[in-house]
């Protein structure tokens, strides 16, 4: 398990609002670290929950709230933030069974009630070894109301010596009452450039490869990750050939749909990242069109903006002229966004995968 903040790649203000808070000892009961998915947020968590229990910090405290009587610093600390990785609780972090920290992930889709109640039955009992009790919550947006409404009775009166770090995206996903009980630590996408390095050093990739992938991946190590091995860019690639070069009608259309959504039924719980990626294709589309536009483009009104799918340009040219979108580009797109946004609903709601992707193909012709 990845235990130190020196393996969180950028996340500057996150890591100097922790900092902060470790220095002068003032720790929220609960933080919500929110940001996209795949930028470190569990990471950072798991490196929190391991700094706060290391015993080379001041922050180890015996069970009457003082600090441990043995508190000089096994190894010399290089930042506030960091655990000495040396210490009996780092070890039992480094080998993924420290018994105070509890780590809840959503089971299936979602983080459901009956979690919450695992942890209220644990959260009863004192932590084992007196220091700081944490229990990471990872993705709590997609908790479903009954299970926020119990977690939130948690958080209204948390048990002593226990810190709650959740974390979420920012999509808006999570109960404002939650929210409020917690400090929110903001995490950010990285930027193109550096996550295509990471990936040209990591996944030892050239470098136009893992340009591309950087920017469809939107700043999301985890995604470029998930963009690569399941290959989703070509897949990618084929579906908007097929949506570019036949209509609805043609015969040869529906032998196309048909053989492209049983491949993409297959990617089984990546078929939602998939998803996304045509939408940030027909996301894309608007952003095309404007720069295309000559009234748009001379308007300082709206300033460029990059494209998410560069390598796509010749096919958003193309997808221009196809569905003559010279006049009202954005409601063409918000439609299609909305094809797309309707077919991840009915994949959460475990409709059937080849399904769905038929009626969506045929949707988007
Ligand atoms: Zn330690």
């Amino acid at each position: 398990m990845a235990v130190a903040f020196s393996a969180l790649i950028e996340q500057d203000q996150a890591k100097e609002m922790l900092r902060r808070a470790i220095g002068s000892g003032k720790l929220a009961h609960a933080y919500l670290f929110r940001g996209p998915a795949g930028i470190g947020k569990k990471t950072a968590a798991q490196a929190l929950a391991a700094t706060l229990n290391c015993r080379s910090h001041q922050l180890f405290t015996t069970p009457d709230r003082k600090p441990a009587a043995s508190t000089k610093p096994i190894l010399p600390r290089p930042d506030l933030l960091e655990a000495c990785g040396a210490c009996p609780s780092c070890r039992k972090f480094a080998s993924g069974n420290h018994p105070d920290f509890m780590e809840i992930l959503p089971e299936g889709a979602a983080i459901k009630i009956e979690q919450i109640r695992e942890i209220k039955k644990a959260l009863v009992f004192p932590p084992l070894e007196a220091g700081n009790r944490v229990v990471l919550l990872a993705e709590v947006h997609t908790m479903r109301r009954e299970a926020a409404n119990s977690l939130l009775k948690v958080l209204e009166e948390p048990p002593p010596s226990t810190i709650f770090i959740l974390t979420g995206d920012e999509a808006g996903g999570i109960l404002p009452t939650i929210v409020s009980r917690c400090q929110v630590i903001p995490f950010f996408p990285l930027s193109v450039t550096h996550l295509a390095n990471i990936l040209v050093l990591q996944e030892k990739i050239d470098q136009a490869e893992a340009t591309t992938l950087a920017a469809v991946a939107e700043g999301s190590l985890s995604r470029a990750r998930i963009l690569r091995q399941k290959n989703l860019l070509n897949l990618r690639r084929e579906v908007l050939i097929m949506l570019l070069t036949y209509t609805q009608e043609a015969p040869a259309a529906t032998v196309e749909v048909l053989r492209l959504a049983e491949k993409c039924a297959k990617l089984e719980k990546y078929l939602d990242d998939f998803l996304d990626l045509l939408s940030s294709f027909f996301h894309d589309l608007t952003v095309y069109s404007a720069a295309h536009d000559h009234q748009k483009a001379a308007d300082h009104r709206f300033p460029p903006r990059p494209l998410i799918n560069q390598d796509l340009a010749p096919l958003l040219a193309h997808a221009k002229d196809r569905w003559n979108l010279r006049d009202d580009p954005d409601t063409f797109s918000q439609h299609r966004e909305e094809q797309l946004r309707r077919a991840k609903s009915q994949l959460k709601r475990n409709c059937n995968r080849t399904l769905i992707c038929e009626v969506l193909f045929f949707d988007l012709f």
